[in-house]
């Protein structure tokens, strides 16, 4: 089953003469339009006019997510704010957002390549979509929406958080699909079993979970406490949201990226040098088809392979493996993109506090459990109890203030984290993915 069954199994040499017809227009209107690749290209002595063939594309600059920051708000937009209709953002390093606007044909494929993911998924017209992804300034809410009203399901837009209400809505409703995040899902699981409802017996088929990396170990515990089929999601806002790359449901190997949409490459993290089909990487993305916020070679950090074989469910998209982990220090937290720094920068405008700390991060009852130690002037420690709680209660609340992330902070005697030679280890991940 294809939600548009011409591109979805387009021959791979059609495929790739649409890719460089639309890569090609993209360059000519982000060098007309958007001095930030004016310059980048000026400066590397090319022109949209140097890519005469996919493989030129490699000679292309990167643009990375600093490019983004640089240019806060809309200074890579390549349209004019007359031509947006929607805003959305993402958390960065700096308390400043990484910003994307999208156009009305933006949010036209953006809804076509939701419905596509949704069909690829075994969705279908009639299917009641749970919709348990948060809405708001973060894409995965109103992704999905989009895509399940363009497929013509009926879409519950729940958003995150009340689990209870969840639950009795999934039950009412008769929701057949659930899109949450996976950790989120088997916290449900959890939560309907202790007020003695049993997971297994709803009406969910399928669910598509994404937005933060999980494993194998952990799709085989979501299918056996959920009773339903699990599928991996693959987007980020910058590149347009969720429905990037998206399993199929029958061969469940590898997310395939929607490439009449965009062009995929794997690099070396560190040399930038593309490696070959099969081997691991940083993926790396250029849209071609954006109009609102167009990024050629966007570094997304994610790391993964990618394979170009033909799939047994007859598309001809190529599929990306499961993402490994990342190649910079990122943690997403419950949903939430955290760089250590932005805490070292808290914990640092704090009094009495060092700057030697440690994050641990667990999983218990399926969510996310952040603890932040950081060691304490030696003074504190000989002083009363209440003001080390006074302390940790501040540190605690500004994290939460200003990150959104909840999280427990244990103050330790100076000199108990142990130093490093070298970068310092800053987080412990006991979350066990990959
Ligand atoms: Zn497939």
């Amino acid at each position: 089953m294809f939600y548009n069954e011409e591109f979805e199994t387009l021959p791979r040499p059609a495929l790739e003469s649409l890719q460089l017809k639309r890569l090609k227009s993209t360059l000519t209107r982000v060098y007309a339009n958007v001095p930030f690749y004016r310059q980048s290209l000026d400066k590397a002595g090319l022109s949209p006019e140097d890519v005469s063939g996919l493989e030129d594309l490699q000679k292309l600059p990167f643009t990375y997510k600093q490019d983004m920051r640089d240019s806060y708000p809309y200074g890579l937009f390549a349209v004019p704010m007359e031509e947006i209709v929607r805003i959305h953002a993402s958390s960065g390093t700096t308390g400043k957002p990484t910003v994307v606007g999208y156009s009305r044909k933006d949010i036209d494929i953006w809804s076509e390549l939701m419905a596509r993911s949704f069909v690829a998924a075994g969705v279908h017209k009639g299917d009641i979509i749970h919709n348990a992804y948060g809405y708001g300034l973060f894409t995965g809410g109103l992704g999905a929406h989009y895509g399940a009203e363009r497929l013509g399901a009926s879409v519950i837009p729940m958003s995150g958080g009340n689990t209870k209400k969840q639950i009795m809505i999934m039950q009412d409703f008769g929701s057949t699909v659930l899109t949450c995040t996976p950790s989120y899902s088997l916290f449900m699981a959890e939560s309907a079993r202790e007020e003695g409802i049993d997971f297994r017996k709803l009406s969910l088929h399928v669910g598509i979970f994404g937005a933060e990396p999980w494993s194998e170990a952990m799709r085989s515990e979501i299918e056996m406490k959920l009773n339903l089929c699990a599928i991996d999601i693959y987007g980020l806002s910058e590149i347009m949201g969720p429905g990037v790359a998206i399993e199929c449901r029958d061969a469940k190997s590898g997310l395939h990226i929607w490439e009449d949409h965009f062009i995929p490459e794997i690099i070396n993290p560190d040399t930038g040098e593309v490696l070959a089909a099969g081997e691991q990487g940083e993926l790396v993305i250029t849209t071609i088809t954006k109009e609102g916020i167009p990024l050629i070679r966007y570094r997304t950090r994610d790391i993964t392979s990618i394979k170009y074989e033909q799939c047994s469910c007859g598309r001809t998209h190529a599929r990306i493996a499961r993402m490994s982990g990342r190649s910079d220090d990122m943690l997403i937290i419950r949903g939430v993109n955290v760089f250590p720094s932005q805490i070292e920068s808290i914990l640092m405008g704090i009094e009495g506090v060092e700057p030697h700390y440690l994050l641990i991060v667990s999983r218990k009852d399926n969510l996310d459990i952040l603890e932040v130690q950081v060691e304490v002037d030696e003074r504190l420690f000989s002083d009363e109890v209440k003001n080390l709680q006074a302390l940790s209660g501040m540190i605690e609340k500004q994290i939460k203030d200003l990150l959104g992330i909840t999280c427990k902070a244990r103050l330790v005697e100076p000199r108990t984290i142990a130093r490093s030679e070298g970068k310092a280890k800053r987080v412990i991940d006991n979350r066990s993915i990959g």
